[in-house]
């Protein structure tokens, strides 16, 4: 367990976004100083009032400035390089995830490679160099149209993820995907894709949520509901792949896996991220602990959150950027919607980007559900 100095513990985190906002607020609650790595003033923690130092996130000497000012590092998105975290945690400081478990979520290639040599069930895919077109057909040619074809890096939110539905679409499909180290996979008919939040600590201690299932749209994680519509055993079955995945890249902190239930009812792996996500943010109404205070207390090996839900069942909405503009001005109607829980990150408003979410709870998900669409409809300038 770290050893503290004068008052309680200072957790450094890479990024200032809406997860760093959110583990900011997590931290006032546990008594700890949370500084993050911001890139301005006007990042999510920042303007949420986080102690900030600025600078980009592959700086060594800003890296290096945020480990001299805190305990522990950890992480609020995946673009460190892997080599820039190893080598504070060579210096002495405790880096949570590890640079080593970091690169699982940083190269969809490395990621597959990983899960697959360790026998996990991944989709079939292989890497692309050279002439692509000829390796997309002759993949095709064996696993059958669809493929999808995909950045291993700096993809997210769906960029970076195209479906090729033939051999005629190949080359507009690999001009829209723009520079990059390309991999292609088999398409997966997907009944239902599920997302298992976990915690793992240092010392082993691991536990996690009930499953999640979410709803992509246009490759975003849309909306989410707890627990998923699945039976018990799948339940129990990605809850137990869940938790050796993370032993095996030796996870700290949240480790999510997200799943696709096949049509035949089979699970596969498609990616991890080790740090708080998306699909576990109604956790803050929803659950016993919240998955931005359980990721504090992972890094800092202190005992672990009851990841159990209060409710029977929730839902979480995003709030992305559209027409309507920013989402602070239509507060007034989403306050409106009774048993809504808005999340407001503070950002600029912009096309598609994340600015915030709504929870709702209820006897079931369709109801939570309900509740927590018209909330964030409202927010986007629709009727709620
Ligand atoms: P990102 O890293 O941008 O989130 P993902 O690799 O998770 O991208 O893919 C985004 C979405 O694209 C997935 O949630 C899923 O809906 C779809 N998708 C990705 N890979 C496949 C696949 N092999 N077969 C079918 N759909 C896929």
């Amino acid at each position: 367990m770290p050893n503290f100095t004068a008052g309680g513990p200072v957790v450094g985190m890479v990024g200032g976004g809406q997860l760093a906002r959110m583990t900011h607020q997590a931290a006032i609650d546990l008594g700890i100083d949370l500084v993050v790595l911001a890139r301005s003033e006007r990042d999510a923690a920042v303007r949420a009032g986080s102690r900030a130092i600025f600078g980009e996130p592959d700086d060594p000497s800003a890296l290096a400035e945020l480990a001299s000012r805190c305990d522990v590092v950890t992480f609020d998105h995946e673009h460190v390089p892997v080599d820039l975290a190893m080598q504070l945690a060579r210096a002495g400081h405790l880096v949570y995830p590890a640079g080593t478990a970091l690169k699982v979520a940083q190269d969809k290639l490395h990621a597959r490679d990983t899960f697959h040599s360790a026998g996990f069930h991944v989709p079939p895919y292989r890497a692309l160099e050279g002439d692509i077109s000829v390796q997309i057909e002759r993949f095709a040619a064996t696993h059958g149209w669809p493929v999808v074809l995909k950045l291993r890096t700096g993809g997210y939110d769906g960029r970076g993820v195209t479906v090729v539905p033939s051999l005629r679409h190949i080359d507009a499909a690999t001009t829209d995907m723009g520079p990059g180290d390309l991999m292609v996979e088999a398409h997966v008919e997907i009944a239902q894709e599920l997302a298992i939040v976990g915690i793992r600590t240092p010392s082993g201690q691991w536990a996690a949520y009930p499953p999640v299932g979410t709803l992509q749209v246009d490759g975003i994680c849309n909306e989410a509901v707890m627990p998923a519509p699945v039976s018990p055993s799948v339940a129990s079955t990605a809850t137990d792949l869940a938790k050796e995945l993370a032993e095996h890249v030796a996870a700290v902190g949240i480790f999510v896996v997200e799943l696709f239930l096949t049509t035949t009812g089979d699970l596969v792996i498609n990616e991890v991220a080790l740090r708080p996500h998306n699909s576990g943010h109604a956790t803050i109404e929803a659950a016993m602990t919240s998955q931005f205070h359980n990721h504090l207390r992972a890094i800092l090996d202190w005992p672990l959150g009851d990841t159990s839900l209060l409710v029977p069942a929730a839902a979480m909405v995003n709030v992305l950027g559209g027409a309507a503009g920013d989402p602070r001005e239509h507060m007034v109607a989403a306050l409106a919607v009774k048993g809504a829980s808005l999340h407001l990150y503070g950002k600029d408003a912009a096309p598609g980007r994340k600015l915030g979410h709504v929870t709702a709870v209820g006897p079931t998900v369709e109801q939570a559900l309900e509740v927590a669409r018209r909330a964030a409809m409202a927010l986007s300038g629709g009727a709620s």
